[in-house]
């Protein structure tokens, strides 16, 4: 295996193509070999695995990807990496390679066709401008899977795993917590990219929870209660609720809180997920 996480190997294929990178799609391409290992490890994939790569860039992981799964489908919206991908791939007939925006691409039908519905592994080294739509993409569209192994920004990973009390805690945390339990892998300096992004970076392991740790009987209403509530993040959670139309009254609101033992002026980012499962299931249950 020719491994391109060898600044010199990779800098030979971007020359042989001419390749510009396009900043829009936050090409930042890994020449670390230790932390690709690293992700490898994490992602725990075997031989049984089909498991879906978002950006594959020159293919730099995609080669440890190929070498660890069964099979792999690679999505990637750059045109001009495609024929670069034929080339540095060229030795593995288990890969295929989609031309497309990632998020126009129906994956439960890929998950479907390709692994008979059952859970897929996810790893990337995700396009930071994109980060939240496909995490949630992957999550609210029910995707079968089993584990989601990114590298993201630094402060994204933060985000995802901090509970109520932080400034980092928002409508990501909860999602992904409600989702996944999260784990830091590894954090990762500018230097292990070419070119060097402006940011810190963390790998971060999200492993899909069979059932969530909460019970929720409509998850739609509670995750529009969640982003109503971290809209208006200085303003209580009475106000978040009115303005997001959520569909309680203040006096009704008032006594659910009352009866989950919290005051009326509670702002929203205090709440735990339980705590918002429960108000999801007090709002969902008002007899209007
Ligand atoms: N996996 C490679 C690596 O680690 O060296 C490249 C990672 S780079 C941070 C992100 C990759 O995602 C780029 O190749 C970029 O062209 C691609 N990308 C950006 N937006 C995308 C989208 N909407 N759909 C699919 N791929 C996208």
């Amino acid at each position: 295996m020719a491994t391109l996480g060898i600044p010199a190997n990779t800098i030979a294929v971007l020359q042989k193509y001419d390749f510009n990178f396009q900043k829009k799609f936050g090409q930042n391409f890994l020449i670390d070999t230790s932390v690709l290992d690293r992700i490898i490890a994490a992602s725990e994939i075997t031989k049984e695995d089909m498991v879906l790569e978002i950006g594959p860039g020159i293919g730099t992981m995609t080669q440890y990807l190929c070498e660890a799964a069964r099979e792999v489908v690679a999505v990637e919206i750059d045109k001009n990496l495609i024929p670069i991908l034929e080339d540095t791939l060229s030795a593995y007939d288990n890969v295929t390679v989609i031309n497309q925006d990632i998020l126009k691409v129906d994956i439960n039908k890929l998950a479907e066709e390709r692994n008979g519905g059952r859970p897929i592994k996810v790893v990337a080294n995700l396009p930071y401008y994109i980060t939240t739509p496909i995490i949630m993409g992957l999550f609210e569209s029910h995707v079968p899977l089993d584990s989601i192994t990114i590298m993201v920004q630094k402060e994204v990973a933060d985000r995802m795993q901090v509970g109520p009390g932080t400034k980092d805690y928002g409508a990501l945390s909860l999602a992904v917590q409600y989702y996944a339990k999260p784990e830091i892998i590894a954090n990762v300096p500018p230097n292990c990219f070419m070119p060097r992004p402006k940011v810190g970076s963390a790998v971060i392991k999200l492993n899909r929870y069979e059932q969530p740790p909460v019970q929720v009987e409509d998850e739609a209403l509670m995750f529009r209660i969640i982003r109503a509530s971290f809209n208006q993040r200085r303003k209580t959670l009475a106000n978040g609720l009115k303005n997001g139309g959520i569909p309680v009254t203040k006096e009704e609101l008032v006594e659910i809180l009352g009866k989950m033992g919290l005051t009326e002026n509670i702002r929203g980012e205090a709440l735990t997920l339980e705590q918002f499962a429960d108000l999801a299931n007090n709002i969902k249950n008002l007899k209007h």
